[in-house]
């Protein structure tokens, strides 16, 4: 199934994020996870991928872990240090365990300023290349407070207009906390007939350690709300769990209240985490 399908404006759905274990280590771990989140019945759970690609192989294993647990895989895939070779291996390997929908990415820059070579220039040149090469589902990243290295919001909304001109079917946002920054977002799409599906990403935060790496890699803006729950139980991890859950069903609940259908949440591999979220929203989605 094309996971574009889902999203017919009718039922509201809730989909995970997962991440597969680095190359090398053993995956039950990510298997018990797996099967953990699949008795939540979620729409789909996509699994993420390696910048640098370094982990494709149990990527796309803890992805096939995901369809034989009769749920729905979306295997990210990145470029920034790919070839279209590569790319094209990948991409058999993915038909031949009919994983058909694929989340495309460029990938971050590595940390230590490191030289990559690619094939590819940004995600859209991907998805030009993916959609070629076969009757794949694709999707794209979107950031409603503006990707870190962009010159601006506007700038980034022409570029996420490329995507959808090379055959995205759908955006997932990057995380936020601010509701009014997603539908400030969506009107500034809204103007540029930007008319895809898009999935807000929700990330229930369970400790100051997640704030940090949160601020290292988005431009998200902290409300004065969030951060005044973070002073007070950021440093105790059960009662910032508690709150972090709090936070994102409030999130959920006020975006659907006002007709956005569609939730992807960032579960770090905390099923626990999935599962309060899931079952608080079980008469809502
Ligand atoms: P792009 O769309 O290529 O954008 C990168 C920058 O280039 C942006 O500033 C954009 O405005 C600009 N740009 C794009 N097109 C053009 C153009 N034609 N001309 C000029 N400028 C342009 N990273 C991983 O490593 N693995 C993952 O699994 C992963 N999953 C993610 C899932 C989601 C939902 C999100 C939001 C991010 C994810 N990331 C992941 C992080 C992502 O790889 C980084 O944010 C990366 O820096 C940008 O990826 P992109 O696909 O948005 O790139």
């Amino acid at each position: 199934m094309r996971i574009v399908d889902l999203f017919d404006g009718k039922k509201n759905r809730l989909s995970f994020e997962v991440f597969p274990p680095k190359r090398g280590m053993p995956l039950e771990e990510s298997k018990e996870i797996i099967k953990e989140m699949a008795a939540l019945n979620p729409d789909f759970i996509s699994v993420t991928y390696g910048a640098l690609g370094n982990n494709s192989d149990n990527n796309v294993l803890v992805a096939k872990e995901v369809s034989d647990n009769g749920i729905l895989p979306l295997a990210h895939m990145t470029c920034i240090n790919s070839t279209k070779d590569k790319v094209e291996k990948e991409l058999e390997i993915l038909k031949a365990n009919g994983i058909k929908n694929i989340l495309a990415l460029r990938g971050d820059r590595p940390k230590d300023g490191s030289e990559v070579k690619s094939d590819f220039t940004y995600a859209s040149d991907l998805i030009e290349f993916i959609k070629k090469k076969g009757d794949f589902c694709v999707g794209g990243a979107c950031y409603p407070e503006g990707h870190p290295e962009s010159l601006g919001v506007e700038k980034d909304i022409d570029n996420l207009k490329k995507k959808v001109d090379a055959g995205c079917d759908f955006f997932v946002t990057q995380m936020f906390f601010d509701n009014n920054i997603l539908y400030n977002f969506m009107y500034r799409l809204l103007r540029a007939k930007i008319d895809i599906p898009v999935l807000a990403g929700i990330m229930p935060v369970t400790n100051n350690r997640q704030i940090k790496g949160i601020i290292e890699i988005s431009r998200t803006m902290l409300p004065a709300k969030f951060k005044a729950i973070v002073e007070k139980f950021g440093d105790n991890e059960k009662a910032m769990t508690q709150a972090g859950i709090v936070y994102a069903l409030g999130q959920i609940i006020d975006l659907i209240a006002n007709g956005f259908n569609y939730i992807h949440l960032y579960t770090l591999n905390k099923s626990s985490i999935a599962k309060a979220i899931t079952e608080a929203l079980s008469d809502i989605i």
